[in-house]
């Protein structure tokens, strides 16, 4: 079974997933994570963010795999595990470039392809799962929430981790990510119309994880023992 859950930046979605897989039994694929790899790798070769094919290039140069023992599995590029490193804002902000070259999208589009057939029994997260992806999934979601809730939860989440931010700063960046995220011509965010959407706004993390077991169990989704 592939579960498919996308939306925007904030509403959850990463926890949401793992949480899922691991009550499933399912594998899990951060998406968001391989486009912040290239992100990453922009932004240690001194990359331009403002040229495609500067991005494009340096993107082929990139092998991105996962370490599927590890829960959740850990990202290797170029063989080094990085993702304790690709949630900063830098990171953030390559990532957000990187994600809208079509060169790249494609080629991370044909990557998750091809780790669906070897994971079939994948919740998997990002912006274009359902509609680019993975068209024919057996279960489809869209999350969201208004962006005042979702810059409220990456405060907080960010606060946690010891980080000093401002809430009308991460407003903003959520804000004019969405509008780069629904805006780009390949892959744009969008509600696929089989998926269910789910706006999270007043939803407790643990409702939303309760709502998507309860849809893949009704679709015979197994127990995880
Ligand atoms: O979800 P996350 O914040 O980790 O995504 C990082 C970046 O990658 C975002 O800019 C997002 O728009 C982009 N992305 C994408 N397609 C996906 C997953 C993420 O364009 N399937």
């Amino acid at each position: 079974m592939i579960i498919t859950i996308d939306g925007p930046a904030g509403t959850g979605k990463s926890t949401v997933s793992r949480l899922v897989a691991d009550m499933l039994g399912l594998d899990f694929l951060d998406t968001g994570a391989m486009y912040r790899a290239v992100g990453l790798e922009a932004i240690r070769r001194r990359a331009n963010l403002e040229d495609p094919r500067e991005l494009a290039y340096i993107a082929r140069l990139c092998r991105i795999e996962f370490d599927w023992a590890q829960k959740p599995p850990v990202l290797l590029l170029n063989g080094e595990p990085v993702s304790h490193l690709l949630r900063s804002a830098e990171v953030t902000q390559a990532a957000s470039y990187v994600a809208v070259v079509p060169a790249i999208r494609e080629l991370m589009v044909r990557q998750q392809q091809r780790i669906g057939r070897e994971h079939p029994d994948l919740v998997t997260e990002g912006r274009d799962q359902g509609s680019v992806v993975f068209p024919g999934a057996e279960l489809k979601f869209y999350l969201d929430a208004t962006p005042q809730e979702r810059a409220r939860r990456r405060v907080r989440q960010l606060r946690e981790r010891g980080e000093l931010v401002d809430y009308h700063e991460i407003l903003q960046g959520i804000m004019t990510r969405d509008h780069r995220d629904s805006t780009r011509t390949v892959g744009p965010l969008s509600v696929p119309p089989d998926a269910e959407k789910v706006d999270t706004t007043n939803m407790t993390q643990e409702q939303v994880v309760n709502l998507i077991v309860l849809r893949a169990r009704a679709k015979g989704a197994a127990q995880r023992p």
